[in-house]
């Protein structure tokens, strides 16, 4: 019979890797709680309004990359693409926006149907990372400390930071004007993707990755240039407090979100050593959004860091040992041991906290019991047979380093036990 495989663009990750993805949420967990961040866990699915509103009709995501099905009952839900309409939608729904700014974050995946290639997937994951009724460039920067702050910790080098604004909703529309008319002039060098976004989405357009649009784009109208005096003076702010935190960035006049909530304050880490795929967090303001999906004007800012790129990254760099290996494989042999071996094992676990023992009272004789305890990577085999368990004993050997081995009195095991597990942390 034909196997069946996972789906395109959505991948296991297996136990190989998953020490790493761990070490990355961890550190992200406590870096957030520092900056007084509290963890929010919406559902993957939601209705297909709230990310048609949010993220915008005329958008890649909305367009052509939701996962849109019909439920039993003729509901139209999505598998959620981004987080930041969930955050806003469940911060509203339940009340939380009243009066008081909220800082939020989540981890979790996200679903698009993209094609999939190195560093770009059907399912996803990201950090989500939302601060809600915040006016202030002060919290931008808090998003961008705090970021900052987690590549150190996860000792990632050479990630660079690129900032721009995009104004405010009125500047973002009479600039559309001025760039469509300087784009229409230039039409024949426009791609099919952008001959197309010009109608729909023309901001969108100064994001092309095509090399030969560059030199026209280059020269298009930048939106910094026609910015009101309020978001003036908020990027002005931004810049001066990045630069009085010691934060090295550039202002990328062509940087703009894919995603059309996006107001003001746009920013992206990118690296270059991942090629193509180069945008490893990005995000921005959004300060009309939350009354846009029917909650009390709120000014918000957040951003997304994609996890399998971190990832990419953490495993491109100097290798850790991951402390996963089990300490122990208690192997029983003969018809007693078996039957005893999860009594001692259970005896040992409640003794050692933090112990990580294998049990092996399976089929099998002493053998081949041997050599799984030997694939196994465990520090040291506990032998059970029925010599051991008529005396109370266990023989312990040690497996990396020749062979030693003794005889061992319960209490005097678990003290040895006791001591492994704390060296090894
Ligand atoms: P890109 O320019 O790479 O398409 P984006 O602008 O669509 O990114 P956002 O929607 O802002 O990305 O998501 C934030 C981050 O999530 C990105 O910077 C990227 O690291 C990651 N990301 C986005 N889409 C994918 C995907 N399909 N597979 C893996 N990671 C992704
Ligand atoms: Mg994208």
């Amino acid at each position: 019979m034909k196997a069946i495989q996972a789906i395109r663009g959505m991948k296991d990750i297996p136990p190989a890797d998953t020490p790493v993805w761990r070490r990355l949420e961890d550190a992200a967990r406590e870096v957030l709680a520092g900056y007084g961040y509290h963890e929010l866990r919406p559902p993957v699915v939601e209705k297909t309004e709230l990310f048609r509103r949010s993220v915008g009709e005329a958008t890649d995501i909305v367009e052509k990359e939701m996962y849109t099905f019909a439920d039993r009952n003729g509901e139209n839900l999505t598998l959620r693409p981004e987080c930041t309409a969930s955050c806003v939608r469940a911060a509203i729904e339940h009340g939380w926006l009243r009066g008081r700014g909220q800082r939020l974050w989540h981890i979790g995946p996200m679903f698009r149907y993209e094609k999939p290639q190195k560093g770009r997937y059907r399912q996803f994951h990201q950090l989500d990372v939302e601060a809600l009724g915040f006016p202030g460039p002060d919290i931008d920067a808090e998003l961008i400390l705090l970021g900052a702050r987690l590549w150190r910790r996860l000792g990632l080098e050479g990630l660079r930071l690129e900032i721009n604004s995009l104004g405010s909703r009125e500047i973002q529309a009479s600039y559309r004007n001025r760039l469509v008319e300087y784009l229409t002039v230039h039409a024949e060098d426009l791609d099919e993707d952008s001959q197309r976004r010009l109608g729909s989405n023309p901001l969108r357009i100064l994001d092309s990755k095509n090399p030969s649009l560059r030199d026209m784009l280059e020269a298009a109208p930048r939106i910094v240039d026609h910015l009101d005096a309020p978001s003036r003076a908020h990027f002005e702010q931004l810049q001066a407090m990045l630069t009085a935190s010691g934060i090295e960035f550039r202002v990328n006049p062509r940087l703009v979100r894919g995603l059309d909530y996006y107001t003001g304050t746009v920013f992206e880490w990118i690296t270059d050593a991942l090629g193509a795929q180069g945008a490893v967090c990005g995000g921005g303001r959004y300060d009309g959004l939350v009354e846009e999906i029917g909650g009390p004007p709120t000014p918000a800012t957040g951003f997304a860091v994609g996890l399998e790129r971190i990832v990419a990254l953490m495993q491109a760099g100097p290798e850790q040992a991951d402390a996963e290996g089990p300490h122990a494989y208690l192997m029983a042999v003969g018809e007693d041991a078996v039957r005893g071996a999860h009594a001692l094992a259970e005896q040992l676990r409640d003794a050692v906290p933090n112990l990580r023992l294998i049990v092996d009272a399976g089929p099998g004789n002493f053998k081949r019991k041997m050599k799984s305890a030997d694939r196994s990577q465990a520090e040291l085999a506990l032998i059970l047979g029925e010599d051991e368990m008529r005396e109370q004993q266990v023989t312990c050997k040690r497996m990396h380093d020749g062979g030693e081995q003794q005889r061992l009195a319960r209490p005097d095991l678990i003290e040895s036990l006791s001591k492994r597990v704390s060296l090894s942390g």
